[in-house]
């Protein structure tokens, strides 16, 4: 299919134009999302496609020389747009390198259209190996489909460009004029599209991506410390009872609470205080396994959940944490000398499960461990004896046909 190329150069005008105006109305404000810099790209496609319209209406060197110098930067403005998102810095100079190099080859070989094709194409098409290779880099990818449609967009226009100048030097006559109508000219303003809607749709999607992954991560783990808030340790709990409850294995769970930590507050100040609790979960972690979650209930109580795992490992292991604490010093801002000594007392439930066994119950056998610990003396471990099931579940244990079939 070959389409009226006078005809294609107004949609992409057009469409540039509209696409400028979404992005600018949806990035207003959003500063650091590169929208701005994006819709800068594009309205700069817009007219560098209006001058190459115009060609033979206007000098020459305003179609020719400032046109493809236009077309040349619109991707100054991408590659920006995608240092911008990415929080790097820009470095101008370098991006304009390569409009700098268009305009003067253009100037110089202004009558010679296959050579000006051949030399454009190929800086153009490498800037968009440019853009692709940043989006791309690992440490700034992005989670979500947005990046691959940016990615999708910017390839097309990458081989069709450098495909169209490897053409131009070697195949004689393969371009006549910007404006005739002919398979090439039309894959080419096609590839052009793909930039101006896939790239942008994936460059806008890209914002929401990253929103949609902060929130997710806000709304998994605690400000304040960093590790698993309640609501994630209980997901991870619940997923963890029933594992262990249909593969038949052992788990166990931990309860940590920092002794007379109200004292620390009163007598420190809550910021020292705060900073008693993230030191205490990184001794914590520190000292668990990969596969075991450390997270903040809530106040200054912590919960370690440790699946696979027997009651004797965990009461060892709740021994160690406990000494390691006691041992750590919490290194405060402005407080000079050896930081703030505390301690903790941990409540352990360990052991097999049964069907019907649930995390609440799990949490409250650990818990009664704990206070058992304080009632004790403190900076100490107990283990919890065993769960406390509700009789009906007991009666279906010791009568198994009346057990119902879905459970696990
Ligand atoms: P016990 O040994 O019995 O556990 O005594 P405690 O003082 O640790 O226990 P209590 O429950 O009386 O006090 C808990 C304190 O934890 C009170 C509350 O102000 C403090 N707390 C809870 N959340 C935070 C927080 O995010 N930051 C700070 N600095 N303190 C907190
Ligand atoms: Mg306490
Ligand atoms: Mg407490």
């Amino acid at each position: 299919m070959v389409a009226h190329i006078p005809t294609m150069l107004a949609m992409i005008i057009a469409s540039s134009l509209m696409m400028a105006a979404s992005m600018a109305v949806v990035g207003w404000g959003r500063r650091r999302d590169g929208l701005g810099h994006w819709a800068a790209a594009l309205l700069v496609n817009a007219l560098g496609h209006l001058l190459l319209m115009l060609r033979g209406q206007v000098p020459d060197v305003l179609s020719i020389v400032v046109g493809n110098l236009l077309l040349s930067s619109v991707f100054v403005g991408m590659i920006a747009a995608i240092y911008q998102f990415q929080g790097r810095p820009i470095r101008w100079l370098l991006l304009f390198m390569p409009p700098a190099l268009v305009t003067a080859f253009v100037t110089v070989f202004m009558d010679n259209f296959p050579a000006r094709v051949g030399f454009v194409g190929a800086v153009i098409g490498l800037q968009a190996v440019w853009a692709l290779a940043t989006a791309l880099e690992r440490r700034h990818a992005t989670v979500g489909r947005g990046q691959w449609l940016l990615v999708a967009g910017l390839a097309l226009e990458a081989v069709v460009l450098l495909g169209r100048s490897a053409l131009a030097v070697t195949v004689q006559g393969a371009e006549e004029g910007i404006l005739r109508s002919s398979g090439l000219q039309t894959l080419t303003f096609v590839a052009t599209f793909s930039v101006v809607l896939v790239s942008s749709v994936g460059f806008v999607f890209m914002s929401r991506d990253r929103a949609d992954e902060s929130n997710r991560v806000m709304a998994a783990l605690d400000p304040l410390t960093g590790v698993a808030n309640r609501r994630s340790l209980i997901a991870a709990l619940d997923r963890d009872v029933a594992r262990a409850v249909r593969m038949r294995e052992p788990m166990a769970l931990m309860m940590v609470d920092i002794d007379h930590f109200k004292d620390v507050n009163d007598h420190y100040g809550h910021p020292a205080g705060d900073q008693v609790l993230c030191s205490v979960v990184q001794v914590l972690r520190q000292r668990v396994r990969a596969q075991d979650l450390v997270g903040r209930y809530g106040g200054e109580e912590f919960m370690v959940v440790l699946p696979d795992t027997h009651l004797a490992g965990a009461e060892q292991l709740a021994r160690e944490l406990c000494k390691a604490v006691e041992v750590s010093r919490c290194r405060v801002d402005g407080l000079d000398g050896e930081g703030i000594a505390v301690t903790v007392s941990i409540g352990v439930f360990g052991g097999r499960l049964e069907s019907g066994d649930s995390w609440d119950m799990l949490i409250a056998a650990a818990d009664r461990a704990l206070y058992q610990a304080k009632e004790n003396g403190r900076n100490r471990v107990e283990v919890a004896t065993g769960l406390r099931r509700p009789s009906s579940q007991l009666a279906a244990q010791a009568n198994p046909e009346t057990q119902p079939t879905s459970s696990y």
